[in-house]
C-alpha cells in the first residue's frame, strides 16, 4: 500500500487510450476456425491508438487494456472486411500486380490501388488483363481475433503529428 498518487511502476501501469502506442499480438481465425493470419511468428503489431491504424472493432475492444491481457473478440462482417458483394468483379490492367507473371485462377493477390493495397482473388488471367474478385478473401465472414496486449506506452510528439508508430512493429524512416 502507498499513501501517494503516483503509479507504483510507471509504464505498466498504463492502459490503452488514444494516442498511446500498443503493441499487441494478434491471431484471426475465419468462420471454419482456420487460422488465416497472425503476428505470432514475428513482431508484434504497434498502432498509435485512436487513429484509425487498425479495425474499429479491434480499437475497440483493446481501449482501457493494458500490456499483459489476452482476449479474444469476435467481428462480424461489417465491422472486420465487409459484407461479400455479388458479382463485384474488375478488369484489370496487369501492370498493378507485382507479379503479374505468377497470377493463377483462385489465387489471393495484392492489388496496387489508390486507397492501398488490397487483397483480392484473381478469376481469369489474360494477355495483358486479369479479372478478379474484388472481395476481400475474408468478405462476408465473422472473424475471431485473438488479441494479446504487448506493451502500451506514452506516444512521442513525432508519433502523434505523424500519426503512426515509429520503431519496431511501426514505421521505419
Ligand atoms: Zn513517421
Amino acid at each position: 500500500m502507498t499513501d501517494t498518487d503516483e503509479p507504483s511502476s510507471g509504464a505498466s501501469a498504463i492502459s490503452v487510450s488514444r494516442d498511446r502506442v500498443v503493441r499487441f499480438h494478434y491471431q484471426i481465425f475465419d468462420e471454419a476456425g482456420a487460422a488465416v493470419e497472425s503476428t505470432r511468428d514475428g513482431e508484434p503489431l504497434a498502432i498509435l491508438h485512436g487513429r484509425g491504424n487498425v479495425m474499429r472493432g479491434i480499437e475497440d475492444a483493446l481501449e482501457s487494456r493494458k500490456a499483459g491481457d489476452r482476449f479474444e473478440v469476435t467481428l462480424p462482417p461489417e465491422q472486420a472486411y465487409g459484407p461479400r458483394k455479388d458479382d463485384f468483379t474488375q478488369r484489370i490492367s496487369k501492370k498493378y500486380f507485382r507479379q503479374p507473371a505468377r497470377l493463377k485462377p483462385g489465387m489471393t493477390t495484392q492489388l496496387s490501388t489508390e486507397e492501398g493495397t488490397r487483397s483480392v482473388t484473381v478469376l481469369k488471367v489474360g494477355g495483358k488483363v486479369v479479372d478478379v474478385d474484388m472481395n476481400h478473401p475474408l468478405a462476408g465472414q465473422t472473424l475471431k481475433f485473438d488479441l494479446e496486449v504487448m506493451e502500451v506506452r506514452e506516444a512521442t510528439r513525432e508519433e502523434i503529428a505523424h500519426r503512426h508508430v515509429h520503431g519496431p512493429g511501426g514505421h521505419h524512416h
